[in-house]
């Protein structure tokens, strides 16, 4: 670093002090001079005096006398002034009685003694007589540059000197001003300036000899102050830039950044490895471009969704992709856009989850929903949607269908002997012969176990025809049936079916009735001899009669309060903790005995006597509850499950009506645990969860029952707020018999651990079951291997043994 000599402090400040003392001392001297030269003349006048004094009473003798001589003397006398150029002696007549002249030697200084002076000044001396008569007088003239001559010797000293002070006072200045400041300073910025911001050691400046403690000691004590917080600052900067870094590249997630272009910006490391690309390779890369070379249908749809990013919505967008990896893994990516700023550019942060899983899960689930997973055929839910369109098409073209019910007779004995996979590998081969022999525009479905429906649409005009048409195609399906099959195990099993008939459209018959007529007619079938067909008649509707009477019981047993509650323990499959009972329904049949709800619940459902029996249920539990806890014995966390039917739970003061029941036992809701379907959830939707979340704001929880005979999609099904699900029991009796079941029941699991549910598996019978399920943690047992339902009393004794004092004496 070189400062131009001009330029330096120290020249600026010798420059500046030397005006100064140059001007001061010019004053001075200025000042010096007039009053030099006022003295000067003073001196001149005085000297002047002086003569005239000396020489008075020579020249007034002479005058009086006038004595020529005398007065010549008296001039001669004054030639030896030099600066004296005329001299005379006059009488009183102003004759000149004697004089002298003489004329000044050539002057330099003339002009100046003519600036400040007369050239020439006359004195006058009158020469009085004693008696004071005048006689003549005197006359002098004197040259004043002469005069000052002096003067102006001294003044040339005194300006010369001057100046000559001055110089040397501003060259000691400039060398002090130098050595002590501006050298200095040019060394502290010479070290500052070789302080680089990317050097990592310490930077420090050093001091400058001597100035320690002076002003350059403490502006090299702030600096290094300075640096020093620079320097935390910027530790501090790189560690957290260090630790975010690290947070990306650990996070499983594709974190990504591009610019307003879509050019890379930033990758973490998970993005790198899907790329299979470093960073550096990929910063500048325009994005769609990088994973073009992958795919570019992909790459089309992910331009899209950036073209689609709104900018000023900061809730960003949230787009699923189907990528496509480098390494050629087809993967479903949840791919979050959002806008931000960067130096003033618009950029996107693109975060990508990895959903492949929950995809699959979901498309599984949703495949379930409306396909049977052993036969791939349409389950009840998908046969009921196209039974409708069939009736409805027959309606409007004014031609008959049929629905057929087809039951293999004696499956469940075929099933016991050969055993499960046989029995549905046998189910399997049976329904690929039955669909081939129908034509495409035929439905068949498999409702469940060995019942199969068939739907034919578009027979004719004229019932007695249509009917002859089905009944000759049922024929031929039981010839079918009929024929034997050959298993992998080698052997050949020969299956005889029954099918129940019913022509469609029937009065105004919904498909649920419609099924259950065709179901009556194939038990009709059945009842005849089995491998055989029967058409619904009207006359049967001596089955109906028997609903009629089933309901009138019912009623009774309402009144009467024939029911009874029994609890069947649910316990934590790996620790065996009680931790909820479910609520079952009993029904002592005055002459029938103890009667199965599954006979007895359709009835109550259908004839909308459900409702008052479940609160009746509801009104038990509480009950018991109030029970345990006077009696100090109801565990923390323990919860009564109740079975809820749809109609209950539609019911307008449903909410209402539970919460004062628990308020006249002063129990809490937290004690209680509600078990609802999919379907019952699904039918109305918004009015169910709107009640399951006010009760849940109460303490109480809710249960899907039946998890996976499915309804709907999954879409739906996050829509219910509930807190656990049930898996039904059909498919924890499959486990380690049938695959499929064990991958769905995995499904399942897994797709309660991502929506956060917990998990009770229903019907639990054996060990190998129980070991299986705890190879998941935290799933719940409910069945047989733990205990069959039981009295409250009974699951008292057994599961909450801290009891009270009357209930020992009552023992
Ligand atoms: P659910 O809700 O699925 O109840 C479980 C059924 O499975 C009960 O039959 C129970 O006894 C039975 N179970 C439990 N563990 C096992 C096992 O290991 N093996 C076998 N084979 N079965 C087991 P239950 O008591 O006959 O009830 C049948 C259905 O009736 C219930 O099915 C439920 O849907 C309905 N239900 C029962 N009580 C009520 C009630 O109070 N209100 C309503 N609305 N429905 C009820
Ligand atoms: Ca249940
Ligand atoms: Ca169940």
């Amino acid at each position: 670093m070189t400062i131009e000599f001009y330029k330096r402090i120290a020249y600026r400040l010798m420059r500046a002090s030397l005006a100064i003392a140059l001007t001061l001392g010019l004053i001075v001297a200025v000042f010096q001079v007039v009053v030099d030269l006022d003295n000067q003349r003073q001196q001149i006048d005085n000297h002047v005096d002086e003569i005239f004094s000396v020489v008075r009473n020579s020249a007034q003798r002479a005058v009086h006398q006038l004595d020529a001589n005398l007065a010549d003397e008296v001039i001669k006398g004054l030639e030896n002034y030099n600066f004296i150029t005329y001299a005379a002696i006059l009488d009183d007549r102003d004759q000149v009685i004697a004089d002298y002249s003489s004329t000044p030697p050539p002057s330099d200084t003339l002009w100046l003694t003519r600036l400040i002076a007369e050239e020439i000044k006359t004195y006058q001396l009158d020469l009085i007589y004693t008696n004071g008569i005048y006689e003549g007088k005197l006359v002098l003239s004197v040259s004043n540059d002469l005069g000052f001559a002096p003067f102006y010797d001294r003044g040339i000293t005194i300006l010369v000197s001057g100046i000559l002070r001055n110089l040397s006072l501003a060259l000691v200045l400039f060398a002090l001003f130098h050595f002590m400041l501006t050298r200095p300073l040019v060394t502290i910025a010479k070290r500052f300036s070789l302080i680089r911001p990317d050097q990592t050691e310490q930077k420090r400046i050093d001091h400058v000899d001597g100035h320690q403690f002076d002003e350059l000691g403490y502006i090299v004590n702030d600096a290094n102050n300075f640096l020093a917080a620079l320097e935390r600052w910027q530790t501090g900067l790189t560690k957290s830039e260090q630790q975010l870094r690290l947070i990306l590249d650990t996070s499983p997630n594709l974190v990504f950044a591009v610019d307003d272009n879509y050019r890379f910006i930033f990758a973490n490391t998970t993005t790198e490895q899907f790329y299979q690309k470093p960073q550096v390779d990929l910063i500048g890369q325009d994005y769609c471009s990088v994973h073009k070379n992958i795919n570019k249908e992909e790459a089309k749809a992910l331009q899209l969704s950036l073209d689609r990013l709104d900018f000023n919505d900061p809730q960003g967008l949230t787009v699923e992709h189907s990528l496509t990896s480098a390494r050629g893994d087809r993967l479903v990516i949840q791919m979050t856009f959002i806008a931000f700023h960067l130096d003033g550019k618009a950029c996107v942060l693109i975060v990508g989850l990895d959903v492949t899983q929950r995809v699959k899960a979901e498309e599984r689930v949703e495949y379930l929903a409306y396909f049977d997973t052993l036969t791939d055929l349409p389950n009840r839910n998908l046969f009921q949607n196209q039974l409708k369109k069939d009736v409805r098409r027959a309606n409007r073209t004014h031609t008959f269908g049929a629905l057929l019910f087809i039951d293999f007779d004696e499956f469940k004995r075929i099933n016991d002997t050969i055993g499960h996979s046989l029995g549905d590998e046998l189910l399997l081969k049976l329904s690929v012969k039955i669909r081939k022999l129908l034509p495409e525009s035929d439905t068949l479905a498999r409702l469940g176990g060995d019942e199969f429906v068939i739907s034919l649409p578009d027979l004719d005009k004229d019932l007695e025809q249509a009917k002859d048409q089905a009944i000759t195609l049922t024929k031929h399906l039981l010839a079918t049936i009929n024929a034997p099959v050959a298993l992998s195990n080698g052997a050949e099993f020969v299956v005889s079916g029954s099918i129940g008939i019913v022509m469609y459209p029937f009065e105004d018959s919904d498909t649920e009735v419609l099924l259950r007529f065709a179901d009556t007619a194939m038990y009709k079938a059945k009842e005849h001899g089995r491998n055989g067909y029967q058409l619904f008649e009207e006359s049967m509707a001596a089955e109906v009669h028997r609903h009629v009477q089933l309901e009138s019981d019912l009623r009774e047993a309402i009144k009467t309060k024939q029911f009874s509650m029994v609890l069947q323990p649910i316990v934590n499959g790996l620790s065996g903790n009680l931790v909820a009972a479910e609520a079952l329904i009993r029904w002592n049949h005055p002459t029938q005995g103890l009667v199965s709800p599954n006979d007895f619940i359709p009835f109550l459902e259908n004839s909308g006597m459900i409702v008052d029996v479940d609160y009746v249920m509801v009104d038990k539990a509480c009950a018991f509850l109030k029970e345990l806890m006077t009696a100090g014995a109801l565990p923390a966390d323990f919860r009564i499950t109740l079975n809820l039917c749809a109609n209950t739970l539609y019911q307008a003061d449903f909410v209402e009506r539970i919460v004062a029941i628990v308020e006249s036992y002063g129990v809490s809701e937290r004690n209680i645990e509600f078990e609802i379907t999919e379907r019952a959830a699904l039918h109305r939707l918004d009015e169910v969860v709107a009640k399951i979340v006010t009760l849940q704001r109460r303490g109480a929880t809710f249960s899907l029952d039946d998890f996976g005979t499915g309804y709907s999609s999954l879409s739906y099904l996050k829509r219910i707020p509930i807190n656990k699900i049930k898996i039904d029991k059909s498919f924890i009796d499959d486990l380690m018999v049938n695959s499929e079941d064990e991958v769905l029941v995995e499904s399942i699991i897994a797709i309660a651990r991502t929506m956060k549910l917990a998990v009770v598996a229903e019907g639990v019978e054996t060990q190998m079951q129980a070991d299986w399920l705890n190879r998941y943690s935290d799933i719940c047992f409910q069945g047989y291997l733990i205990d069959r339902p039981m009295t409250p009393t009974a699951c008292r004794l057994k599961y909450m043994p801290k009891q009270s004092p009357e209930l020992q004496i009552e023992k």
